[in-house]
């Protein structure tokens, strides 16, 4: 069945509908409410003046409306409670007189006037209270559909669909656990009979969220554990000593353990699947850079992607400038590369002239061909998701993959979802790195931010600016980056020059203000989150971040990270008029580990995986952190499930999806 086949559910319904991702039928059963309204019995006596009560009773005067100009109206009238007689008045109702008849049992949901004695209702329900409490669903809308719409549509699917709806708790887990059917618990989550029924119904179904997620990394877990798959080298490790002894800095001592521990891997004949794990700044691409010259002396083709073209861009000059004194075949491929350019791209990749190719996702799309690919690096893992991961296993070829995040998540986590790969940890900063120093200033000290920005500039340092709007939004006061440039330039613009980038600017455009950045011809860059992953500047030395309080803790670092790249002292100025509380965090730690455990006791785990593009880590009705104990519980049946020799249809579909995705 079909969305627009759903009794109600016409075209323009069909649009909002799409507008708030809704899809498929499936997509609106699990629009799950995001909070419920209890409706309690209120009592007059016991409710204070100003108060939200519902209440119900009889009619007991005939309504008298009056009209006011423009169509306006209202409607006054008694209602006798069990708790005494009330006045209720309702604005724009008048449709409703003829059904207000004297005796009548109604509710009236509204705010009460004590010393008039009259409640101003906000709804009128043609009902009584049951005795039990009443459970209202309330969802996340669009601005033409209402909340009752909502629930209309969803119960039309609801009746409409029985056999669609899978269930992918295998009968087994069902019955040890005591759980209603899918089908059962999506109609109490939608109309919930009472609290305890409900609490039964939301746990099911997080369970089931999870058993599926779960399932998905067990699934990848044991595949890699297959690993007769993977290409076993040999590598002449005394040109990578060489090469490493050439850097222009001496690796720290993780890095060190880092790279041996990839040397081993991609020696060994079975598969690595590793993620390496280290703060902003701790140098985890020459690691990457380390780990493809090995692979390339092994004979192999190698692919590092990025989440973002300007990041892809750096890594291709960076990588040019390191291997600048050695004969090897780079290229960039992105969104933006000419057509031309990228079809002798596609065929150098496939006849092998290429030997290590940079860009975003792109690489490794079904179109593309390589002469053997032997190791894959994904940058800022946290951008992609399980899928790409599932993706890239799913290849022809079995390449060997690494990871890269800079997303610290608290070990117990990690160890969950990312229970399919092995992880290395760089904890140890490049020698000489200073603390970023950190304070939070308000709107009125505006002043002491430019002074302080003044004095970094004369050092012949450059400053990021980061807010959060890129132009003047009616229904927002917050900060955006259209302003800030005219701001910044009259205050620096005699000396210094002042560029912007946001996301919606064409990535040709980006990458030269980008580029005249990173050669310091642009002193002040202003711009969206869109810099937040990755880009390195080691002049720039102050980031400043306009509206903090907009962002997550774990953002907040990652924007910090950009600066703090050299020996250099660096500080950031986070402005905010409110939140500061949470904002101090940020002043007394650079840890970010320490920082995401934070951000995970604020705000459970949504910040972490990064709000855009991390696609299957958001969940519809999980939650990581509050629902821990579900999501180890779900981990260990559904490993159970995996390795049970026998193979229903729910399992083959699971694997099928995982394999489609
Ligand atoms: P991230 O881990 O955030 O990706 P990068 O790999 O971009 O960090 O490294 C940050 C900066 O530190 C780069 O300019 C890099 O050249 C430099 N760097 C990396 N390792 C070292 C080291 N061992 N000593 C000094 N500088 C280093
Ligand atoms: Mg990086």
């Amino acid at each position: 069945m079909a969305l627009k086949d759903i009794k109600g559910v016409g075209p323009r319904a069909l649009t909002l509908l799409s507008k708030i991702g809704i899809n498929t039928v499936d997509d609106l059963v699990t629009h799950y409410p995001f909070r419920y309204e209890f409706l309690v019995r209120g009592n007059l006596a016991e409710t204070n003046d100003g108060d939200h009560i519902i209440i119900d009773g009889k009619i007991e005067s005939s309504p008298i409306l009056v009209r006011f100009k423009a169509g306006l109206n209202k409607m006054n009238f008694r209602l006798v409670t069990a708790s005494g007689v009330v006045g209720v008045s309702i604005f724009n109702r008048a449709f409703l007189k003829s059904q207000l008849t004297v005796g009548t049992t109604i509710t009236v949901i509204g705010k009460f006037d004590k010393p008039k004695n009259v409640i101003t209702a906000s709804e009128i329900k043609m009902e009584s209270l049951s005795n039990k409490v009443k459970i209202e669903p309330v969802y996340h809308l669009t601005s033409g559909l209402t909340n009752k719409n909502m629930a209309l549509y969803i119960n039309m699917a609801l009746l409409g669909q029985s056999k669609e709806i899978h269930d992918s708790i295998p009968l087994k887990y069902q019955e040890k656990y005591n759980f209603s059917n899918k089908r059962l618990a999506l109609n109490i989550v939608h109309n919930p009979p009472s609290k305890e029924k409900l609490k039964e119904a939301i746990i099911r179904l997080k369970y089931e969220e999870l058993f599926e997620f779960m399932f998905k990394i067990n699934y990848l877990k044991e595949e890699n554990k297959k690993a007769n798959s993977g290409i076993a080298r040999s590598i002449d490790e005394s040109k990578v000593n060489n090469f490493i002894s050439s850097l222009p800095f001496e690796l720290t001592k993780d890095q060190v353990t880092a790279v041996n521990t990839i040397i081993k891997d991609l020696k060994r004949p079975n598969r690595m699947n590793r993620l390496l794990q280290g703060d902003v700044g701790s140098g985890k691409t020459i690691v990457s850079f380390i780990a493809m010259y090995a692979n390339y002396l092994s004979g192999y083709q190698s692919a590092l992607m990025a989440p973002t073209e300007i990041l892809a861009t750096q890594h291709f000059s960076n990588l040019k400038e390191v291997f600048k004194d050695y004969n090897l075949n780079m290229a960039l491929l992105t969104g933006s590369t000419p057509k031309k350019e990228k079809d002798l791209i596609y065929e150098e990749l496939k006849n092998g002239d290429i030997d290590i190719i940079v860009g975003t996702h792109a690489l490794i799309q079904d179109d593309v061909t390589y002469h053997n690919l032997g190791l894959v690096i994904t940058d800022e893992q946290h951008r992609f998701g399980v899928n790409q991961r599932a993706n890239l296993q799913n290849k022809g070829q079995k390449p060997d993959t690494l990871y890269m995040s800079a997303t610290p998540i608290p070990r117990t986590y990690a160890l969950t979802i990312y229970g399919d790969m092995d992880v290395s940890t760089i904890k140890t900063r490049p020698k000489g790195r200073k603390k970023i120093k950190t304070v939070v200033k308000t709107n009125k000290e505006i002043k002491d931010v430019l002074e302080l920005m003044y004095e970094e500039l004369k050092e012949g340092h450059q400053i990021y600016v980061i807010a959060p709007l890129i132009e003047e939004s009616e229904n927002s006061d917050l900060t955006n980056v259209n302003d800030l440039k005219e701001k910044m330039t009259l205050a620096f613009g005699s000396k210094y020059k002042i560029d912007l980038v946001h996301g919606k600017m064409a990535s040709a455009a980006k990458e030269l203000i980008m580029n005249e950045f990173l050669q310091n011809k642009v002193q002040i860059l202003i711009s969206t989150t869109v810099i937040e992953v990755g880009v390195d500047v080691p002049n720039a030395t102050m980031m400043v971040i306009f509206n903090a309080e907009r962002f997550g803790l774990s953002t907040l670092h990652q924007l910090r990270g950009r600066v703090g790249r050299s020996e250099l002292q660096s500080s950031c100025i986070l402005i905010s008029d409110n939140d500061t509380k949470r904002l101090e965090i940020m002043e007394n730690t650079n840890d970010g580990f320490e920082i995401s455990e934070e951000d995970f006791k604020l705000r459970g785990h949504g910040d972490l995986f990064g709000t855009k593009q991390s696609g299957d880590m958001t969940f519809k009705i999980a939650d990581l952190k509050a629902d821990y104990k579900i999501l180890l519980q779900a981990r260990e049946d559904s490993l159970e499930y995996l390795l049970d020799k026998e193979n229903d249809a729910n399992k083959l579909r699971l694997i099928s999806a995982i394999i489609h995705s």
